[in-house]
């Protein structure tokens, strides 16, 4: 009998005794809003902020009820309005468009690469094809392309990025955290991302005239001199007249959960990489399967694990998918005709009208994706490897097998 992994790819780990007992106090206290504070008194999300900015190295930050929020915040104080086109790259999760349509802006997808990252020379061209002035960047699932590339692109064409950060908290490129190199970092604190409350996001920025405005969208009222890390009062003296509340606040019981993760954030990020080193290790030279190239700039965060069947069948790729799913690995094919679970395909978005984008198909069509959560060990981590090599080597020698009678 062949071995068989028995984990669960779903199960986090438990919220640590520091955020509980945290949690505890709010809810003994019973001040769960923000703004329901004693004289003198710091909230814990107004604390979460300030301890965000300090680790990112932000101006400023704003803790918000998810990160499709902060996501669609950003744009609002950023000036898109209804009608406007948006760019992002097509491998991305359906919040991502879902945050641009969600203000009657037009998501623009831009073809992504091998690597996984957003192809640039496409981004130039959509540029001048759209007339877009917004680029909703989405680090999908950890991978960084080339920041300094992207940036000198986007500001000579007088693009602003927003970055989304759901997969990059606590990573870096060339040094600097990820969503420190656009206007804007948007980050999510659901329960599979880097931080878990359940629901939650963040936003940082310099900017401050921009993140007045994102502070009023929350649902600040006129308590904005209640937020720490934010600009001085003076920013907001015609910013809160002219912004609208669209209110997404995040409360005290989610902030006092999450200042003890972001104590351990970095230790967790090795974690990962340490499991992420370990799969890597198990398949490499795996005869049909890729592995992604991970340039030396990128400080990544593996949250989870991407490999590629290039060009394979997609009988084939299914085949390895409920092979792995017999012996207990739950493998996820982003090629799939339909949409399942969250493998949400970019042409499954119909609302945005997308336009065929042959290479990401072809990238689609051959990448397989894992979670790999802290519950895991170095253990775990080598069985699921020896399991997907195996498979993937039996359905290749089939593969091949049939190949060779085809041409003979
Ligand atoms: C989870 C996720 C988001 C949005 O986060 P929510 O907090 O669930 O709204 C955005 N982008 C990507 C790539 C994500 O995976």
């Amino acid at each position: 009998m062949s071995e068989v992994f028995q984990g669960a790819f779903t199960q986090q780990e438990p919220i640590c005794d520091d955020g509980i007992a945290a949690a505890v106090r709010v809810m003994r206290h019973g001040r769960l809003h923000r703004y329901n504070t004693l004289p003198g008194e710091v909230s814990e999300t107004a604390a979460l902020e300030q301890e965000f900015a300090t680790a990112t190295g932000a101006k400023f930050c704003l803790a918000v009820a998810s990160g499709g929020y902060a996501m669609g915040c950003a744009m609002r104080a950023l000036g898109v309005r209804a009608g406007d086109r948006v760019l992002t790259n097509a491998f991305t999760l359906a919040p991502v468009p879902g945050a641009i349509a969600s203000l009657g802006a037009r998501p623009v997808f831009v073809e992504v690469r091998e690597d996984l990252t957003i192809d640039l020379a496409d981004l130039d061209r959509q540029i001048a094809a759209s007339g877009a002035r917004v680029l909703l960047l989405s680090h999908m699932r950890g991978h960084i392309c080339d920041m300094q590339a992207l940036m000198a692109l986007c500001d000579g064409a007088g693009v602003a990025v927003i970055e989304d950060c759901a997969h990059t908290m606590g990573a870096a490129w060339d040094g600097v955290p990820s969503g420190r190199h656009g206007v804007f970092g948007c980050y999510s604190t659901q329960t599979y991302k880097h931080m878990n409350s359940g629901e939650g996001g963040l936003l940082i920025s310099d900017d401050p005239e921009r993140m007045a405005r994102a502070i009023i969208l929350s649902g600040s009222y006129m308590l904005y001199d209640r937020h720490d890390a934010a600009p001085p009062p003076e920013v907001f003296a015609d910013i809160r007249y002219e912004t609208p509340n669209v209110s997404g606040r995040m409360d005290n019981l989610r902030a006092a959960i999450l200042r003890p993760q972001l104590r351990n954030l970095a230790q967790r990020g090795e974690t990962w990489n340490a499991l992420y080193h370990v799969v890597e290790a198990g398949l490499r030279d795996t005869p049909g399967l890729t592995l992604i190239q991970r340039p030396e700039k990128e400080q990544f965060v593996a949250s989870s694990f991407q490999f590629l069947l290039r060009d394979w069948a997609a009988s084939a790729v299914q085949d390895v998918v409920a092979r792995c799913a017999r012996r207990g690995v739950d493998l996820k094919w982003f090629g799939a005709a339909e949409p399942a679970a969250f493998t949400s395909r970019y042409d499954s978005w119909r609302y945005a009208d997308p336009p065929k984008l042959p290479q990401t198909d072809r990238v689609l069509a051959g990448i397989l994706d894992m979670r790999l959560p802290l519950t895991f060990s170095p253990e775990d981590c080598a069985q699921i490897a020896r399991i997907i090599r195996a498979e993937v080597s039996a359905v290749w020698q089939a593969e091949d097998g049939i190949a060779r009678e085809g041409t003979a």
